[in-house]
């Protein structure tokens, strides 16, 4: 397995990730991404949203604000209970989630630890001109409590009936106490969730349902299987409002940890929204003419964590022809890059026209690049590091034969296809 100093090093010099305000010294746990890491973070929402609405004729789209009525975290716990403790190394000064040290001295150096303290996770701040404790608000620490409070909104638009789903990808804040190991716990990042509304009697064949599905999503998209495993929760691990909970875990190189977590959220949101605003959340259930407050089964996802995971996974080297090659081995529909373009001489306008006729036909279908900055040792090399599926060549001969070499990521296979048919053959390997 790569080490994360190879992965943060590699998206850091390729333009996947880079540190929030490097040139003032960083701000911690606050990540950029990079030409790279947008795209591959887009295709990773966008097979999401593909998956949970438009593939499904019972799920709705939702985009709520980040800022939200304060009542909405009182109401859901958050403001009580979104805690966190740790406790400091008196030696070297190392800090540790409380619930994450065992012993009573610092894994590290075995130093005395300091007393736990607790704080809460929200970031605050004030709406309006006067910063008074009356006008504080939080930044969202979840996306979840958009879809609870617009449960009615939704219900009242769309006229779904049980069981229904509302999807949402959005960005999310928490003041994590430990940080570190790149983007896996960052202070801002981006949440995918689902919440699906059920009748109560069916909620836990919708659990499994979920579960599953979205177990079989990261394999779907190449996830090595190897890698990736589920883990119940046990009785004492269940947050507040959970029934029952699983957790999609990626081997990362610090050990197996949350990619995702599914949980039975059973009435615990809804019932408690609809008594403190005073507003009912209820279903009115036309056949059995009766109020219903649906159970909810909530998969919840981070975007940040699943393009980490990705990225390792994809992380491959081997030996070609006694050197060394670097490749990121993603899924087709996850490469950032589908398609380089690689003109083999600069100084032949003629061959340069060629190649930027090519570029420009694929431009609008793809996401495509071109490079002739160097030799095509140096050119596929590139875009093998950065998972690029096809590097089209176009070299002297392509003038006079009117074909080009194509070349695979995987198989390093090379085929000499005519220009006319490139866009044909680029759409049927990637449809
Ligand atoms: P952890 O304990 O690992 O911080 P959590 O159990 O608090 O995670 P949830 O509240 O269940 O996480 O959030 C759902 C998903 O959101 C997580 O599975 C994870 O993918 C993502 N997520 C949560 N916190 C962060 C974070 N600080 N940085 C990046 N992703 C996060």
């Amino acid at each position: 397995m790569v080490d994360l100093n190879t992965i943060a090093s590699l998206c850091k010099r390729r333009g996947f990730v880079y540190q929030s305000s490097e040139i003032y010294g960083g701000l911690g746990s606050v990540w950029d991404y990079g030409p790279l890491g947008v795209e591959l973070k887009n295709n990773v929402k966008n097979l999401w949203w593909k998956s949970a609405v438009y593939e499904r004729d019972d799920v709705e789209g939702l985009d709520a604000s980040i800022l939200m009525h304060p009542d909405v975290w009182r109401t859901s716990g958050h403001v009580a209970g979104f805690k966190d403790s740790w406790v400091d190394c008196k030696s070297c000064n190392k800090r540790f989630r409380y619930d994450e040290v065992k012993q009573k001295t610092c894994p590290e150096c075995k130093g005395e630890l300091t007393e736990p303290r607790t704080f809460n996770l929200m970031f605050k701040t004030f709406i309006g001109s006067v910063e008074s404790e009356a006008n504080e608000i939080y930044l969202r620490p979840e996306t979840a409590q958009g879809i609870f409070v617009n449960f009615k909104n939704i219900l009242a638009s769309s006229r779904k009936k049980l069981p229904f789903g509302v999807a949402q990808i959005g960005k999310a804040f928490r003041n994590e106490v430990t940080t570190g190991n790149l983007t896996f716990r960052s202070r801002e990042f981006e949440q995918m969730e689902l919440e699906y509304f059920t009748y109560p009697e069916d909620s836990d064949k919708w659990f499994d349902y979920w579960v599953n599905e979205r177990f079989q999503w990261y394999k779907k998209f190449g996830m090595n299987k190897k890698n990736i495993r589920l883990r119940k929760h046990a009785k004492e691990e269940l947050a507040h409002y959970a029934k029952s909970c699983y957790d999609i875990e990626f081997l990362f190189p610090m050990g197996w940890l949350e990619l995702e977590g599914i949980a039975h959220r059973a009435d615990f949101d809804l019932k408690q929204h609809s008594e403190i605003s005073g507003k009912s959340l209820a279903f009115y259930d036309e056949e059995k003419k009766k109020d219903i407050i649906p159970h909810v089964i909530e998969p919840s996802g981070g975007v940040d964590r699943t393009c980490l995971a990705f990225l390792i996974d994809a992380y491959k080297t081997e030996k070609v022809r006694g050197e060394k090659r670097v490749v990121l081995a993603f899924h087709k529909e996850l490469a950032p890059v589908k398609v380089a373009v690689l003109p083999l001489l600069r100084n032949r306008p003629e061959l340069v026209k060629l190649a930027r006729a090519i570029y420009k036909d694929l431009r609008g279908d793809f996401k495509v690049t071109y490079d002739d900055t160097a030799s095509i040792g140096r050119l596929y090399r590139r875009q093998d590091e950065t998972g690029t599926l096809y590097c089209i060549t176009v070299d002297v001969k392509s003038l006079e034969d009117k074909k080009v070499t194509v070349r695979d990521r995987d198989t390093m296979e090379q085929e000499r296809i005519s220009v006319d048919m490139v866009k044909k053959y680029m759409e049927g390997k990637l449809r």
